[in-house]
């Protein structure tokens, strides 16, 4: 008798348990496709990436200038690139505008392209959206003002990016460029050769 209640007592503790296995494996297979859902949605975000080199038919190389020093070899550069027919990129701080506006004027008259390097050279990863947007803005309304054309090309500050950083930059229809070859590798290849 004492063994049948007993056996019944566990029958019932383990109907409860069952049902409550039930309930909680319910939720559990609920919460796991919610999570599972939302690591895809995350997954499926691609990140968002500079552009760091595009492909060309034959032999063709991108030339990028920054400048954020002082100007004193900016007439020299002139005249090379003058010399050898090439133009290339130059991406201009904000503030360098305001310091050497004429310098500004003189590259985009030779024809060369004027991007934006941000305004104060800031690392754009540890600024909040509206700082991002204000270094982006500030830089290009001195650049339209100063060549009378809107940039298209945008240089993150030290080739400091994030996926947020390179949307902005999307967002306010520029094009992110970072490079593939820089004068540190360049060194590097030139130590190299015979
Ligand atoms: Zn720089």
């Amino acid at each position: 008798m004492r063994k049948k209640a007993s056996a019944g007592f566990f029958y019932i503790i383990n109907k409860w348990t069952a049902l409550a296995f039930c309930v909680l494996f319910i939720l559990g297979v609920l919460l796991a496709t919610w999570e599972v859902g939302n690591i895809v949605k995350i997954v499926a975000q691609p990140e968002k990436k500079p552009i760091y080199s595009v492909d060309t038919e034959g032999m063709t190389v991108a030339l990028g200038i920054n400048c954020a020093w002082d100007n004193s070899d900016i007439p020299e550069l002139l005249s090379i690139l003058e010399h050898y027919n090439v133009k290339a990129s130059f991406f201009v701080l904000g503030s360098w505008c305001d310091q050497y506006p004429e310098s500004v004027r003189q590259i985009a008259g030779a024809g060369h392209e004027i991007g934006s390097h941000s305004n104060s050279h800031a690392n754009l990863t540890r600024l909040d959206k509206e700082g991002v947007l204000s270094e982006i803005r500030e830089s290009c309304r001195k650049i339209e003002e100063l060549t009378g054309k809107a940039p298209a090309l945008f240089r993150p500050p030290s080739g400091a990016y994030n996926s947020e950083v390179i949307g902005l930059i999307e967002e306010e229809g520029l094009y992110p460029i970072q490079w593939d070859c820089d004068l540190i590798h360049m060194k590097t290849l030139k130590e190299k050769l015979p």
